[in-house]
C-alpha cells in the first residue's frame, strides 16, 4: 500500500453528478483541492454513458419534488452548455401520445404539472400530431414539448472532465472505494485499491453502489438500491420514419416513464427502455459482474416487493419479463406510431442499470432525489432520471446546502 493522500474534497464516482459537484465546487473555490476516484478505466461506464440522452423539459414531476425544482433549469443549462462547447444536441421535441380516453387525463394532469413547473407544453389534436411527425399515432389529443432534446451524455460528462483537469481537479481512474478506514470531526479516511485517501469531505456520488457507501457512514438507514435493468432496441431500417421523440403516457405510481422512442443526436432511432427488475447491481448481461452476496440481499428484497406487490412491482415485474421478447417490445410501438417495418428493429443497444432506491420498511419505491449527510461526509441517493437533465443546477444544490454549509 502506498501513502496516504489527501485533500479537501474526496468525490466518489465519475458520473455526470459527480463530475457536475466537482465543478461546482470549483466555480465557488477556484484553489480547491478536488479528486474523483472512479472504480471503473474510464467515466461514465455506468448510468451517465448509458441513459436514453433526453433533456427532459420537466413536466411529469410533481412541483415539491427536488426533480421538477432542477429539471427546467438543467435542461436550459445543458442546452448552453452544448451549444457554447460545440457538443451534438437535437431539439427535435417530444411528443407524449395517448392511446385510449381513459388516458386523456393522464395528459391533462402532465400539461398541468408541467404548467406549474414552467415548462413549455401544449394540449394538441391528431391533426397538429401529425404536422409534427406523420407518423406518430394518438387518440384525439397528445402533449407536445418542444424544449425536449437529445444529447450525447459520454460528450458532455468528457467535456466536463476536461474543464475539471484544466481547472486542477484530479481524476483517479481504477480506484475503487472499499471502506470506511477512519472518521473524526473534520475528516474522512477511506480504504481504496490505491490505499489510504483522507479527505475533509467525502461525497458520496456512486450510483448504483451509493446506498452501500451510505450505510458505512450510517446514513440510508432505510433505504436500499433495486437495480431496474433498461434495454433498449434499436430500429436501422430508415432515420426520417420517426421525426420526434415520442413517449406513451406514464403509470404514475412509479418513476418509468414507458417503452418510448427516442432519436439520438446521430439520428439512430431506439425503442425503450424497459425496467427489468435485475438480481446484482451489474447484471447488465445474464452474469455480468455477479456478485453473491449482492444477489442474495437483492433477491430477499425483490421477493418482499413481489408479495406484497408494492408500488405494483409484481404486475411490473411479469410485464416486464415479456419484454425480453423482440417480438413482443415491437408489438408495443405499434400503439404509438402508424407504420415501421418490424423487420427494421435488428439489435439490442447497450442496457442501462437504474439504481432504483425502495424504502425497506414501507416497501415504497422512492421517486425523488434524496441527500443525507452530515459535516464529513455527504451521500447522493436515487439519482435516478431525469438525474442527467438536472445534473448542473442540482451540484448546485448540494454543494450549497450539503458540500459548503455543513
Ligand atoms: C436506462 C436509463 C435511462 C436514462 N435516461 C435518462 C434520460 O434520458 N435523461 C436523463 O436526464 N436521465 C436519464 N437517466 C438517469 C441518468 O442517467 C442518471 O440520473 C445519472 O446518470 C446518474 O448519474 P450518477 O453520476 O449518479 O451515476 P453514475 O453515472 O452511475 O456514476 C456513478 C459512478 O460511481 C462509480 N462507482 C460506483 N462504486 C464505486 C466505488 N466503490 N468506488 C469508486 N467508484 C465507484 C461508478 O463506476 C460510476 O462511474 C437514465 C438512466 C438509465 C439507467
Amino acid at each position: 500500500m502506498s501513502t496516504t493522500i489527501q485533500t479537501e474534497y474526496l468525490i466518489i464516482g465519475a458520473g455526470i453528478i459527480g463530475l457536475g459537484i466537482a465543478r461546482s465546487i470549483i466555480a465557488k473555490i477556484p484553489n480547491a483541492k478536488v479528486i474523483i476516484i472512479e472504480k471503473e478505466d474510464n467515466l461514465a461506464k455506468h448510468s451517465s454513458g448509458r441513459s436514453s440522452g433526453v433533456l427532459h423539459a420537466g413536466f411529469y414531476y410533481t412541483a415539491d419534488s427536488l426533480k421538477a425544482k432542477f429539471s427546467v433549469d438543467g435542461n436550459k443549462t445543458l442546452t448552453e452548455y452544448c451549444e457554447k462547447n460545440n457538443l451534438p444536441i437535437s431539439k427535435i421535441g417530444k411528443l407524449v401520445v395517448a392511446t385510449n380516453e381513459t388516458e386523456l387525463s393522464g395528459l391533462e394532469e402532465l400539461e398541468r404539472r408541467g404548467r406549474i413547473n414552467g415548462c413549455t407544453v401544449q394540449l394538441i389534436d391528431e391533426k397538429e400530431v401529425s404536422e409534427i411527425d406523420p407518423n406518430a399515432k394518438t387518440f384525439q389529443k397528445a402533449l407536445w414539448s418542444p424544449k425536449t432534446s437529445t444529447i450525447d451524455p459520454i460528450a458532455i460528462c468528457k467535456s466536463l472532465a476536461n474543464e475539471l483537469i484544466t481547472k486542477g481537479v484530479q481524476i483517479i481512474y481504477n480506484c475503487a472505494y472499499i471502506e470506511k478506514a477512519s472518521e473524526s470531526k473534520n475528516s474522512a479516511s477511506i480504504k481504496t485499491s490505491i490505499g489510504i485517501i483522507e479527505a475533509n469531505k467525502l461525497i458520496n456520488t456512486a450510483g448504483l453502489y451509493s446506498d452501500k457507501i451510505a450505510k458505512d457512514y450510517g446514513w440510508s438507514q432505510d433505504y436500499s438500491i433495486v437495480p431496474f435493468k433498461g434495454l433498449y432496441l434499436k430500429y436501422t431500417k430508415n432515420k426520417t420514419d420517426i421525426k420526434t421523440n415520442i413517449y406513451p403516457v406514464p403509470n404514475l405510481n412509479h418513476t418509468f416513464l414507458g417503452v418510448h422512442f427516442t432519436k439520438t443526436v446521430d439520428g439512430t432511432i431506439k425503442i425503450g427502455p424497459t425496467a427489468t427488475p435485475a438480481f446484482w447491481r451489474g447484471n447488465y448481461t445474464w452474469n455480468s459482474n455477479f456478485k453473491l452476496n449482492e444477489l442474495t440481499q437483492i433477491l430477499s428484497l425483490e421477493s418482499k416487493l413481489f408479495l406484497k406487490n408494492s408500488f405494483g412491482f409484481r404486475d411490473l415485474a411479469f410485464e416486464e419479463m415479456k419484454k425480453y421478447s423482440k417480438k413482443y417490445l415491437i408489438s408495443l410501438t405499434s400503439k404509438i406510431v402508424k407504420n415501421l417495418d418490424p423487420n427494421g428493429f435488428t439489435e439490442f443497444s447497450r442496457p442501462g442499470m437504474r439504481a432504483q432506491l425502495v424504502n425497506t420498511r414501507t416497501l415504497e419505491m422512492i421517486m425523488d432525489f434524496i441527500i443525507e449527510g452530515d459535516k464529513t461526509s455527504v451521500h447522493i441517493l436515487n439519482a435516478i432520471s431525469p438525474g442527467f437533465t438536472c445534473s448542473l443546477p442540482f451540484a448546485d444544490y448540494v454543494v450549497e446546502n450539503y458540500v459548503l454549509n455543513k
